[in-house]
């Protein structure tokens, strides 16, 4: 066995002993108040001052997130929020809007491998659209575990209106999914078009868990920002590139929400249309490594579920 701590004749030491002992050199070199464990903090920081390459202090340090927003870098350790090390991570598919092809092609296909994803419901449009599910079609796919969450009233621009009408929006919503049972997500955001500013998200503050942007890139297995997430749009991109966000998720020890709208055969006039077999080909791959990544829910992530 290779050891890193033992006592002076080689045997393993108890974990007390160490910290016991950087507690002397603390108070001996009079140095700030620092626990062994913070010395982990300490050393990604340092590493990431020194530019080294993320890549390799995740690989050092395991179960820590690095992201780089414009100039400051932020180093976020999961086992400290997590309060555990062994979070595993995960997939989330969001479909927007409520399609009815979400219905028909993309719930079958993932009730098949034992998935289960996200309806963004529009409130308002439910009954009233065309191509939009019926209350029934939510209804079904709500008893098969799926969540059902919030993307507003009327689809608006919530930074067009005053922030009464957008706070009115999303209460609204919240209210429809509430009255008919559907409480696990309701406080769970879209936003229409993916549109937030400062002013919203402080106004939506005290009434949501989580709000999900259009801002591109992986979450930590566990919710820090909750309301400016990020997600990976899926747009018409080849599923190899939808691969290549899995396995991404799986060395950073992340959580990688899919954003969705249509399944389809035939592109649509928007271009939000994911075709079904680039769709299948997804799903197939991440059943193939459901050992390393969990497909959940959205508020099973926000709730903090342990895996
Ligand atoms: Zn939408």
């Amino acid at each position: 066995m290779n050891l890193l701590f033992t006592k002076n004749n080689g045997f393993p030491s108890h974990p007390d002993d160490m910290s016991g002992r950087s507690r002397e050199i603390v108070e001996r070199y009079e140095l700030p108040k620092l626990t062994f464990h913070g010395l982990r903090h300490t050393y990604a920081s340092f590493m990431v001052s020194k530019n080294v390459n993320f890549k390799i202090i995740q690989e050092q340090l395991g179960h820590v997130n690095i992201q780089v927003e414009s100039s400051i870098v932020k180093v976020t350790f999961d086992s400290i929020f997590a309060g555990e090390t062994t979070k595993k991570p995960s997939v989330i598919f969001t479909f927007d809007d409520a399609w009815t092809s979400q219905y028909e092609i993309a719930f079958a296909m993932m009730l098949e491998r034992g998935f289960k994803g996200n309806i963004g419901v529009i409130s308002n449009w439910i009954g009233i659209e065309d191509e939009i599910m019926s209350e029934s079609q939510i209804e079904e796919m709500h008893r098969h575990g799926w969540d059902m969450f919030n993307h507003s009233a009327n689809h608006k621009n919530l930074t067009n209106v005053t922030v009464e009408t957008a706070v009115s929006e999303v209460l609204t919503c919240k209210n429809w999914l509430n009255e008919r049972g559907y409480n696990r997500a309701s406080t769970i955001l879209a936003y229409p078009y993916g549109v937030h500013n400062k002013e919203i998200v402080e106004a939506l503050q005290p009434h949501l868990r989580y709000a999900r942007t259009l801002v591109e890139g992986l979450e930590p297995t566990f919710p820090l920002e909750a309301l400016i997430g990020k997600i990976k749009n899926v747009l018409t991109l080849p599923a190899a590139t939808l691969m290549s966000y899995v396995d991404q998720a799986i060395t950073t020890q992340s959580t990688l929400v899919f954003c969705l709208h249509k399944i389809g055969t035939e592109q649509d006039e928007w271009e939000t249309t994911y075709n079904r077999n680039d769709f299948s080909t997804l799903l197939d791959y991440i059943y193939e490594k459901k050992d390393l990544i969990d497909v959940k829910t959205i508020s099973e992530w926000v709730s903090g579920n342990k895996s």
